[in-house]
């Protein structure tokens, strides 16, 4: 996908507008498939909350990814996308016992993390393998906020806590059948991945009928030209070779478990707004685009950064711009960034917009959500649409007769 296939997607769709790679998300599947060759049974399974298009979603489904959900919505979006429910993990955190049951009545795999719920959960059916999503306290992550296992995170059942897992897996006679961690995201140490692999290891062995182990994911992507990322291959031989080894020990070939997100599909992810207005202060140039964080709200939420390239002069003098969007509160993509000169006008692409983007955008401001583009097999597929003024109230109630216009009031009283 070349720049100009991206301004003919932004003359053609309009904008802003996300475009998503199908050849990126392939060959980002295939390289953490092949990290793992040594492994006999390998799944990976997708997590769809990055981006939860359908269309995306069959296309993980066509390359034999299962896939990894965190809500019941998700898990019939997965079905209605064509998964089998045996291919469907249901990872949710804090939910109640109702939607687990729900997602269990589906035939999809249940993932708990708590023992209440455990509890509760094999209480009433025992008949059904659970996986259980362990804590292993271990701090991990690009910050706080993506940050999930360690020892304040609201994620998964503490490994203090496991002897009292193990008496309710033996009073309820319930059947563990997985056991999973998710430490974090943009995870770049694999010495941490390692460590906590044996912290899931050691407790593997309490149970014993487990069919896979679920090594979570927090896989760091790069977000600019030469930037660190995890070293996936490096992981995949490490990993495997100490998994093969456990297998051995435990008497079983398990099936190895990622649910990889932000791996599959951010670096597939563009994101094209246009240049409104270029606006010159005593201290800053700032270019205000036709976008703002109701549509990516990755930078003001995490301080995420997204490289921003001026798709209509790619050659032009590098400038420093404070790229802003248009709602009314402080709303900065990027303070001080070099970019080619910008004009009013001009196409903004912002790249790694294909995971946590479009699934975390809102109607605030009540902007329309942006269309969504596959680019496929040298092609443009709208896989959504611009929303329109029907969607924004289409939920809403509009009371027409409870308040009267404060001048048809003043009408009444001048007639009486
Ligand atoms: C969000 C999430 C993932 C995906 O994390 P990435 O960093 O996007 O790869 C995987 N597993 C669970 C349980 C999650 O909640």
């Amino acid at each position: 996908m070349t720049h100009s296939d991206l301004l003919q997607i932004a003359k053609t769709y309009g904008d802003p507008v996300y475009v998503y790679d199908s050849e990126k998300i392939i060959s980002q599947f295939n390289r953490l498939t092949n990290a793992f060759n040594d492994v006999k049974h390998l799944k990976l399974n997708y997590a769809a909350k990055a981006l939860s298009n359908i269309t995306i979603l069959r296309l993980m489904n066509s390359l034999g990814s299962g896939l990894d959900t965190v809500s019941i919505q998700e898990v019939q979006l997965g079905l209605l996308a064509g998964f089998k429910p045996e291919s469907i993990i249901f990872t949710p955190n804090g939910v109640s016992l109702e939607e687990i049951e729900e997602a269990a009545a589906l035939g999809v795999r249940i993932n708990i993390d708590n023992l209440s719920v455990l509890e509760q959960f094999g209480s009433k059916h025992p008949d059904v393998p659970v996986c259980i999503r362990i804590n292993p306290h271990v701090m991990a992550g690009g910050n706080t906020k993506i940050s999930v296992g360690h020892i304040d995170s609201k994620f998964g059942i503490s490994i203090h806590q496991i002897p009292h897992l193990l008496r309710i897996v033996d009073l309820t006679k319930m059947n563990i059948n997985g056991i999973h961690m998710h430490t974090g995201s943009d995870i770049l140490d694999i010495g941490v991945f390692l460590y906590a692999s044996e912290i899931l290891f050691e407790t593997a062995k309490n149970f014993k009928d487990l069919d896979f182990i679920d090594f979570g994911s927090g896989f760091k992507v790069p977000y600019k030209e030469g930037d660190i990322e995890t070293n996936v291959e490096e992981l995949g031989k490490k990993l495997s070779s100490r998994f093969n080894t456990f297998c051995k020990e435990y008497g079983k070939e398990l099936t190895l478990a990622f649910e990889p997100g932000k791996f599959l599909v951010s670096e597939a992810g563009f994101f094209l707004a246009k240049v409104n207005v270029v606006k010159q202060t005593t201290s800053t140039v700032f270019a205000s685009i036709d976008s703002g964080f109701n549509h990516l709200i990755r930078p003001m939420f995490y301080g995420a950064t997204h490289q921003i390239i001026n798709l209509s002069n790619p050659k032009g003098r590098e400038r420093y711009y404070s790229v802003v969007g248009y709602i009314c509160e402080t709303d900065t993509f990027a303070s001080n960034k070099r970019i080619n000169e910008i004009t009013e006008g001009d196409i903004l692409c912002f790249r790694n917009a294909g995971a946590y983007c479009f699934t975390m955008a809102s109607n605030y401001n009540s902007r329309f959500r942006p269309p969504e583009v596959l680019w496929h097999q040298d092609k443009a597929i709208l896989i959504r649409e611009r929303e329109t003024f029907d969607d924004l109230i289409r939920n809403q109630i509009d009371s027409k007769d409870l308040f009267i216009p404060i001048h048809k009031k003043k009408e009444a009283s001048v007639v009486k």
